[in-house]
């Protein structure tokens, strides 16, 4: 439920009825808006008694929430959140802007990250993504290069002041993620992890939340709601394509309608994976424009220098060439909708 505080209530009203939300075991999240309050309370409240907090002084009314997932609800909180990227751009998501995030599927070595980091900057992109520790299928496969891995884009952050995305597997990576990235991006693989998930609701830097391959859009919600119920308001929801009977001409299926769907249950920002996707390096730009078109918050995808060598991902990375062209169409896609990039 939430509780919504009348225009004009003053703070000790508000901790009055934080104070009860505590007493009845559940945790508040107040949220001071422009014209009120409300403060939304975290918990199992089926069988909490509501009307107490009704006769309390300056509160309006008692709301509940339908939906499963509270905090990340559009029940909770009526505007869209905002988030800060960070890096030296002064990048944001979930405005007018359209963030492009792009970069290689794994950092490889300095010299290939540093060329595809001013490149992908040259063109526009305002986040370099690129992983250090990779979830790979075999155990054999290539790993990423750890700590060595975040160096090399805190280093390409220094050059070009794109905001870092960098890919967390586990509770135990979160501090070193933390101490070189600006955005920690959760695997399709792990949107199921909760321990991680809860982790990184203490984590204050922004989270890049990938639908897991199997996930319905409430389970990718409630994955969501385990970062926002830990105190991390930060999260960002990334549609990456989900499993389906179709593997041949693609990798994933890409089910956008999912887009303007997350936009109407929810405040969170929306980003597009293209890459991951598809799996097809010739549907990513026209997928990019499509995503853009229905509402997609940003953009993040896979580039690389030398596609044909890349040792995670190639067959769906664009060249620098390819990202170039990709931007230019794109740009007349958002401007067509209202958007920037
Ligand atoms: C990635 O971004 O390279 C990645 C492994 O993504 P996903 O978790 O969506 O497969
Ligand atoms: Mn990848």
């Amino acid at each position: 439920m939430i509780v919504v505080m009348k225009s004009g209530s003053t703070p000790e009203q508000v901790e009055h009825v934080v104070g009860l939300v505590r007493s009845m075991g559940l945790k508040e999240h107040v949220i001071v808006g422009t014209e009120r309050t409300v403060v939304a309370c975290i918990g199992d409240d089926r069988f909490k008694d509501k009307s107490r907090l009704e006769l309390i002084e300056g509160v309006d009314r008692v709301v509940p929430i339908l939906a499963t997932y509270k905090m990340a609800s559009s029940e909770t909180k009526k505007g869209r959140t905002i988030i800060p990227l960070g890096g030296k751009l002064g990048a944001t998501i979930g405005g007018t802007k359209v963030p492009v995030i792009a970069g290689p599927c794994s950092v490889e070595d300095r010299e290939h990250l540093l060329e595809i980091a001013h490149a992908v900057k040259e063109a526009g992109a305002v986040g370099l993504r690129g992983g250090a520790f990779k979830p790979r299928t075999s155990p054999y496969a290539f790993q990423g290069l750890a700590e060595q891995g975040l160096k090399y884009l805190a280093e390409a952050r220094e050059q070009t002041g794109l905001a870092i995305v960098t890919e967390v597997m586990s509770i135990e990576q979160i501090p070193l993620c933390v101490e070189y990235a600006d955005v920690l991006q959760v695997g399709a693989r792990n949107a199921q992890n909760y321990n991680l998930l809860a982790g990184l609701g203490h984590v204050h830097k922004p989270i890049l939340l990938k639908r897991g391959m199997s996930s319905t859009l409430e389970e990718f919600l409630l994955a969501a709601e385990y970062i926002l119920a830990g105190g991390n308001d930060q999260v960002i929801l990334c549609e990456r394509g989900i499993r389906t009977f179709e593997l041949d001409y693609v990798r994933n299926t890409l089910p956008l309608a999912i887009v303007p769907e997350l936009h109407r249950r929810s405040h969170l920002p929306v980003v597009v994976d293209p890459s991951h996707g598809t799996g097809k390096s010739h549907l990513v730009p026209d997928m990019c424009k499509a995503a853009v078109a229905c509402g997609s918050d940003g953009l993040i995808l896979e580039v690389h220098n030398d596609p044909e060598h890349a040792m995670t991902d190639g067959a769906q990375s664009l060249n620098l060439d390819q990202f170039r062209q990709m931007m230019a169409s794109v740009k007349r896609v958002a401007a067509a909708v209202d958007r920037e990039i």
